[in-house]
């Protein structure tokens, strides 16, 4: 054992941790309500709820996750790699898994023998799947109605209604399609496209149909449909948190690194790459975490000296400095000594530094905060 982990591992206070790695502590309880909260207002329009885990549900690991969404009645994943669906079938065998991004002319086998449902989105990718399959082919339709990524076109479908041949030799699970701009509540790309959705599925009168992701299903019943596909919101994060100045969810995540050293410096002296010069008498904490482990370096702004408030017992403390490969420093000079013992976890985002305000100041998302924790980081499970 390296000496630095030696005296990092005091055992005086519950706050201190057992590792040099940084944390993401995901919270199975706060997931398991969020996933009720969604389903509840799902039911209200008769609709199920299923669970998106693509990108190792946002980060938090698949297996735990999908564990704890199993055990409470979902029973329906979506997942965006085939690669993740094999991995998810080996842990559920009896789930329902859909592939949204399938590339059929080199996934067609793997999704058969893993028995994945992929989500069709264009002509050849059908053909191929029918190919693969023989008749009664299992499978998604997902159409385009705006967004423009992945979707069958509006001469794909009338192609596919003219001659039926193509839908006759299909298993048709599910029609759906994606919203573009359902956490703007007020943009017209919602109206427009639910319209545009009710129109495909006029053609599709006896097939379950999914338009909603988390916040569609905050948008109204009118967006549930037969299915809805949640994935922010299950790992804690409202998409209408700005809006509405609040969540309606749990946070689950918390991220955090070890404070490994404390130092008093002068006024003159410069903190990190760069040379950040500090404008007072400050005392700076070195975290054990950086930029290799998702900790935007857009955290801290050189120009303005502006950071992040991080928290660290309790406290909370801005990021001072440049974020670094595998550090950070933060500026603990108006935290009382007692507040800032090494061996301290410092939460970069999660109960007390809300990930929306680190989000906000990187000008990114949630979703990217999430996915960005890297494999170095050590998910624990609460
Ligand atoms: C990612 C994704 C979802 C889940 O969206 P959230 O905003 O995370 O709820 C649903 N459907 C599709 C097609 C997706 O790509």
């Amino acid at each position: 054992m390296i000496q630095s982990q030696k005296h990092l591992q005091t055992k005086s206070s519950p706050a201190q941790f057992s590792g040099t790695s940084p944390q993401l502590t995901v919270d199975l309880g706060a997931l398991v309500s969020n996933f009720n909260t969604l389903r509840n207002a799902a039911q209200q329009s008769g609709s199920t709820c299923a669970g998106v885990l693509k990108a190792n549900s946002y980060g938090m690991g698949y297996e735990r996750v999908a564990e704890a969404l199993w055990a409470e009645g979902c029973k329906t994943f979506f997942v965006a790699l085939v690669g993740e669906g094999v991995k998810l079938r080996g842990l559920f065998p009896k789930a329902t898994i859909y592939v949204l991004s399938p590339y059929l002319s080199l996934d067609a086998d793997l999704l058969r023998e893993y028995h994945l449902i992929p989500c069709l989105y264009d002509l050849d990718g059908i053909d191929l799947w029918i190919a693969a399959n023989g008749t009664a082919a299992p499978a998604a339709l997902h159409f385009e109605t705006g967004i423009n990524r992945l979707g069958l076109s509006t001469q794909d479908l009338e192609q596919l209604l003219s001659n039926r041949s193509r839908l006759n030799k299909l298993d048709l699970k599910l029609i759906m399609s994606h919203l573009s701009s359902a956490d703007e509540q007020q943009s017209e790309h919602n109206q427009q496209q639910l319209e545009a959705f009710k129109r495909i599925r006029n053609e599709f009168p006896n097939t379950p149909a999914s338009l909603a992701n988390t916040a569609g299903v905050f948008l109204g019943t009118e967006y549930h449909f037969d299915l809805v596909r949640p994935g922010i919101g299950l790992y804690g994060h409202d998409p209408h948190y700005y809006e509405n100045q609040g969540s309606r969810l749990k946070p689950v995540a918390t991220f955090a690194a070890p404070l490994a050293q404390v130092k008093n410096l002068k006024a003159e002296e410069a903190v990190g790459y760069g040379a950040t010069k500090l404008d007072r008498d400050s005392t700076i904490g070195v975290i054990l975490c950086g930029y290799a482990d998702g900790v935007m370096r857009a955290l801290f702004k050189p120009d303005s000296k502006e950071g992040h408030q991080v928290s660290i017992n309790g406290y909370k403390a801005p990021i001072l400095g440049r974020v670094s490969m595998d550090m950070i420093t933060i500026d603990l000079t108006t935290i009382p000594k007692e507040a800032r013992a090494i061996g301290s976890m410092v939460e970069i985002f999660g109960n007390h530094s809300p990930v929306e305000n680190a989000a906000a100041m990187a000008g990114t998302s949630a979703y990217e905060l999430f996915t960005r924790v890297s494999g170095r980081a050590v998910r624990k499970y609460v």
